[in-house]
């Protein structure tokens, strides 16, 4: 599983780390870190991922499942 957050539509809400902060953390502006980078979601990982993914009011985390 992969994830990626889009920058442009990240607004800094903060849910997604807020309800998920296995898998998404905060940068220094409270934007969610690691913007634009397809990352792989460390095993055991994928519930909060999902979470995370499904909190964020701006559709900001595209969930991949290869
Ligand atoms: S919930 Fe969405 S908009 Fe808010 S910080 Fe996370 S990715 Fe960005």
């Amino acid at each position: 599983m992969k994830l990626t957050i889009d920058s442009g539509l990240c607004s800094g809400h903060g849910r997604c780390y807020s309800i998920a902060p296995d898998v998404y953390e905060p940068d220094d502006e409270g934007f969610a870190d690691h913007r634009d980078v397809a990352r792989e979601v460390l095993p055991g990982h994928e519930a909060s991922a999902r979470e995370g993914a499904q909190s964020c009011p701006e559709g900001a985390i595209e969930i991949s499942e290869d």
